[in-house]
């Protein structure tokens, strides 16, 4: 297959790229660097033959015709990610998000409708509600008001969906949408707010580990690795298509259990010290207590089952950071 990734150089869309050359496939990337990295694809321009890059947006709209007209399947990743992300750059979130997308899914369709693997987000479900932990696909979403950043990011993705929903309804474009739950592994970075690489580094650099909130709060962590292979298998599966797939690990964790297990993983001398949200986040701020996939829908149509376990996710996440 020829592939396009959009986001091909961010954490997920590399290790996606990763995975499909080795599957056989042939890879094109194109990422703008907003949050990607070239170090995350050096090596595979070593690597491979059949993987090729370009530095450029996916809102240039000559480049993209041009890109999609020459695969057979894009995966769109590029995407504003990142609560501290979103909060920071409110306005390039929704234009990359809601724009971008259209670009994508109208370019895909005019030519020769190629199937497009949307990548979307737990975050999609929106607020806590009382009780519930787990959340399946056709769960309503419970969202804030429009003056809190982080549901403009749930609203922009939810329009991803909707937008691609409609291409398969309409147009029979096949479309596939992956809501991914808490990704980790080596590669993500810290700066744009992701709780576990921040963990890994304060306590390999000795910094107090900082917790927002009172660290009661749950997340489901799931390794990258599983979470591309799961990616791969379902753009692969005709069943797939037109469908939205929980992508995760339904295994909780509270953030403070989370602390305490990094600390002790890194064997670290770092303090655990709890900071009030409103220190964390300047603005436009609310934390999710629980959240947690249920996958029963991609378990009964591709049997996928997460493999790494959260020891050996932060073990390789340490390793990634002392290297
Ligand atoms: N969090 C934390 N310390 C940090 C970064 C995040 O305690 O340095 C908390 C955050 O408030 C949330 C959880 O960890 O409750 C997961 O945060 P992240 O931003 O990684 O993911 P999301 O909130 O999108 O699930």
């Amino acid at each position: 297959m020829k592939t396009l990734i959009t986001g091909g150089a961010g954490f997920v869309g590399s290790h996606l790229a990763e995975e499909l050359l080795n599957r056989g496939d042939k890879v094109v990337v194109i990422d703008n660097l907003s949050t990607g990295s070239m170090d995350n694809i050096e090596h595979l321009k070593e690597r491979s033959k059949r993987f090729s890059y370009y530095i450029d947006t996916i809102m240039n709209e000559g480049l993209m015709r041009r890109l999609i007209k020459g695969c057979d399947i894009v995966y769109h990743m590029a995407a504003a990610v990142g609560v501290k992300y979103i909060i920071d750059n409110p306005l390039e979130s929704i234009q990359t998000n809601v724009r971008g997308t259209e670009i994508v899914l109208d370019l895909a369709n005019s030519q020769g409708k190629k199937k497009v693997v949307v990548a979307s987000t737990s975050e999609i479900y929106g607020k806590d509600r009382p009780g519930k932990r787990s959340f399946r696909e056709g769960d309503d979403r419970v969202l804030g008001p429009t003056t809190i950043s982080r549901w403009s990011y749930s609203s922009t993705k939810a329009l991803d969906e909707f937008l691609a929903l409609a291409y398969w309804r309409e147009k029979k474009l096949p479309v596939v949408i992956v809501r991914l739950f808490n990704t980790c592994g080596p590669r993500q970075t810290g700066r744009y707010g992701m709780v576990m690489p921040r963990f890994v580094k304060q306590a390999l650099l000795g910094q107090p580990i900082t917790i927002y909130g009172d660290g009661k709060q749950t997340r489901s962590f799931t390794y990258v690795l599983d979470v591309v292979r799961a990616i791969a298998e379902l753009a692969q599966d005709k069943k797939a298509v037109g469908e939205i797939f929980n992508v995760g690990n339904p295994k909780a964790i509270t953030i403070n259990e989370l602390a305490q297990k990094v600390k002790r993983l890194a064997g670290s001398g770092s303090s655990i010290t709890h900071i009030p949200y409103e220190k964390a986040y300047e603005k436009g701020f609310e934390d999710m207590r629980h959240r947690e996939p249920d996958i029963t829908k991609i378990r009964l149509l591709i049997g996928f089952r997460p493999k790494v376990e959260l020891d050996e996710m932060i073990a390789n996440i340490i390793k990634y950071f002392k290297r």
